[in-house]
C-alpha cells in the first residue's frame, strides 16, 4: 500500500528566460546568495537543479522550508529578484506547514487511538530507561537527557506485537499462515506482502486511529490470497476490516501526516 506524495507546491515563473550565458559562480557568491535569501524569507534556501528549466519556487511540505530552484546557467541576480517578488507567498506557504509534533515530556502522542500525556521521569542514577503505556499517558523513566530514541525503539516493538496479532488473526479467518511479518519505517509504504507471504508493516500505524491501523492489515492480510487490486482482493480487504471505509479514508486523506513524526 503506497503512500500518495508529498505535496510539493510549485510556484513558477511565467516569463521566459534570457539566452543563457555560462555564469561565473564562486562558493563566496553562492554562500552569499544564501544570506540573501534568508534575509528574504528565514524558511528561504537555494537548490541549483540540472533538470530545472526555469525559476521556481517549492515547498517541501514535511519541512516547512521554501527551496529557490534554479537551473544551473540562470542569473543569481535574477533569482533574487524573483524570490524578493514573491516574497509574500513564500511567507504564506511556509506558514501553512505545521511544526513537526515533540516526543518530549507533556506532547500528547496517539497511541492506538487514544491520546496519551508524555510523562518523563528522569533519574541519573538508573541503569536503563524503561516505558509503561498507561491508560491516557505514556510514563517514561529514563537517565537519558533525551528519551526519543528510546520513546521510538517502544513504539516500534508496541507496533510490532499488536500488528503480528492483528495480522495472525486475520490470516487465520481466511485459513492463511503469514511468513515473517517485519516492522519498518519506510516513506513509501505502509504495508506490503511478498510473493512468498511475508508482510511489512510502518511502525508509524500505531499513531494512526484504530480503524486505520485495523484497514491496512487486513489490506496486506488479503494479498496473502489474491496478490492484485481486484474486484476479489477488495472484497477481501473489506470482510477482514472492521471499519473498511472509515480505515481506508482516512489513510487516504490523511494518512502522510503520521509521517510527521520523528524520522
Ligand atoms: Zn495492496
Amino acid at each position: 500500500m503506497t503512500i500518495p506524495g508529498r505535496g510539493l507546491f510549485t510556484f513558477r515563473q511565467n516569463q521566459t528566460q534570457p539566452k543563457p550565458t555560462p555564469p561565473q559562480r564562486s562558493v563566496a557568491a553562492l554562500d552569499s546568495m544564501r544570506l540573501d535569501l534568508r534575509d528574504i524569507a528565514p524558511c528561504l534556501d537555494l537548490r541549483i537543479s540540472q533538470r530545472a528549466k526555469r525559476m521556481a519556487l517549492r515547498l517541501d511540505s514535511k519541512s516547512g522550508q521554501v527551496f529557490l530552484v534554479i537551473p544551473p546557467r540562470a542569473s543569481l541576480r535574477k533569482a533574487l529578484e524573483f524570490a524578493r517578488e514573491h516574497r509574500e507567498w513564500i511567507l504564506r506557504q511556509a506558514s501553512t506547514v505545521e511544526s513537526p509534533p515533540q516526543l518530549k515530556g507533556g506532547s500528547v502522542l496517539p497511541v492506538l487511538g487514544v491520546d496519551r500525556i508524555i510523562r518523563i521521569h528522569f533519574d541519573e542514577t538508573l541503569k536503563r530507561t524503561s516505558i509503561i503505556l498507561a491508560d491516557h499517558e505514556l510514563i517514561v523513566t529514563t537517565n537519558k537527557d533525551d528519551p526519543t530514541g528510546r520513546i521510538v525503539r517502544f513504539l516500534k516493538n508496541l507496533a510490532r506485537t499488536e500488528i503480528t496479532r492483528m495480522a495472525k488473526e486475520k490470516a487465520a479467518l481466511i485459513g492463511r499462515t503469514p511468513g515473517d511479518i517485519q516492522i519498518r519505517d519506510t516513506s513509501s509504504r505502509w504495508g506490503s506482502c511478498s510473493e512468498e507471504g511475508n508482510l511489512s508493516f510502518s511502525w508509524r500505524l500505531i499513531l494512526a486511529p484504530p480503524e486505520c491501523l485495523d484497514y491496512v492489515v487486513a489490506h496486506e492480510t488479503a494479498h496473502l490470497v489474491h496478490m492484485n487490486h481486484g474486484a476479489k482482493f477488495w472484497a477481501l480487504c473489506e470482510e477482514l476490516s472492521n471499519d473498511f471505509s472509515g480505515g481506508h479514508g482516512w489513510m487516504k486523506i490523511n494518512g502522510q501526516s503520521l509521517m510527521r513524526y520523528v524520522t
